[in-house]
């Protein structure tokens, strides 16, 4: 395998009334050694829960009901280890570790910081507890947490929401995971936080050569810091390639959508606010054909009689999921041009 980590036709469904429903639907995708990857869409586009689903984290009544995981020197597909096995527990947090948007979540209020991110070594890299006292210091240090020695026996709600988040990144990157999952980590922070500890990530990662996947539902920040970049729309990938392409050149009427409704990067006084009019289908009642289909600027009667398309390579590294042609996408740009 030459890729670090690869998820191939993830299929995760839900039970509600009776109902079976699709959250995630055929998703593949990969990640490369050191690479800095983002899956962005709307909330609710399947995002979080392909991350999940990899993880083993989806509680009923959801469950992965398809697809395969593979991690780089490991042969096996991760999916078939039961999610509380102890392959699994070494996966996660070991091999691949994930910060959520809520720290409180995911430390224990009643015990110290510098406790939980000790446990969390000793548990991944098999050392003793001198030792891994020791490295959770110097990743508080890392981290920018101010006297660490002495915050070390702080408990996290003595902490602010920025400090807090930073102590989740050294505790994620503490057992020394070749994958770093940030799952819209940084949301709840004002926009100057949030960008300090994007940073502090891609930083950490370049220099220990971690790889990180940043979920997220804004644009502005996986321009700012992906290198590739999945776009997610109802439950699928609609477009992947490289983030100065995507930007430059989009493929994907949703993509072209998106990018008309944040403020334009190279020119950040040219602000375009167009949100998309329309809402996502319904995932229990979502069509046969493109779930785009209703708020496409682009569509033609045929995307309505086709069946939902599938990411094709476009050129090299760029794929999309839409029926028309370039000459037709080109036409029809030129007519909503026009219109406007
Ligand atoms: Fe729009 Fe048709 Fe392309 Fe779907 S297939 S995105 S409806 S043009
Ligand atoms: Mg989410």
């Amino acid at each position: 395998m030459e890729h670090l980590l690869e998820l191939r036709n993830i299929e995760t469904c839900f039970k509600t009334d009776g109902q079976l429903v699709k959250a995630v639907d055929n998703v593949t995708m990969y990640l490369d050694p050191g690479e800095i990857i983002g899956i962005v869409g709307e909330s609710g586009s399947g995002k979080s829960v392909t991350m999940m689903s990899m993880l083993q984290l989806i509680g009923s009544p959801g469950k992965v009901t398809g697809g395969e995981v593979y991690i780089r020197g490991n042969e096996k597909n991760m999916l078939e280890y039961g999610p509380n096995s102890e392959e699994m527990r070494h996966m996660r947090g070991g091999k691949i570790s994930m910060i959520f948007q809520e720290p409180m979540t995911s430390l224990n209020p009643v015990l110290t910081i510098g406790y939980q991110i000790q446990e969390n070594i000793m548990e991944h890299l098999k050392v003793d507890r001198e030792e891994a006292k020791k490295r959770a210091i110097e990743m508080l240090k890392l981290v920018n947490i101010p006297d660490p020695q002495e915050r070390f026996d702080y408990y996290p709600q003595q902490f602010s929401g920025g400090m807090r988040q930073r102590i989740m990144i050294a505790m994620a990157m503490s057992s020394e995971p070749e994958i770093l999952v940030a799952d819209e980590a940084t949301t709840a922070l004002d926009v100057t936080t949030q960008a300090q500890l994007l940073e502090m990530i891609r930083d950490i990662a370049k220099k220990t050569n971690t790889s990180v996947i940043i979920v997220t539902h804004n644009l502005g920040i996986v321009a700012r810091f992906a290198e590739r970049i999945y776009v997610m729309y109802s439950g699928s990938v609609v477009e992947m390639t490289d983030t100065k392409r995507l930007f430059a050149d989009p493929e994907h009427p949703y993509t072209r959508a998106l990018l008309r409704a944040i403020p334009r990067l190279d020119d950040p006084k040219d602000r375009i606010l167009i949100p998309i009019e329309g809402l996502p289908p319904n995932p229990a009642s979502r069509p046969e054909f493109c779930p785009f289909y209703e708020r496409c600027e682009y569509r033609m009667n045929r995307c309505r009689e086709c069946s939902k398309p599938a990411l094709q390579e476009i050129v090299k590294g760029h794929f999309a999921a839409c029926h028309l042609s370039e000459e037709e996408k080109k036409i029809k740009a030129e007519e909503i041009a026009a219109k406007k």
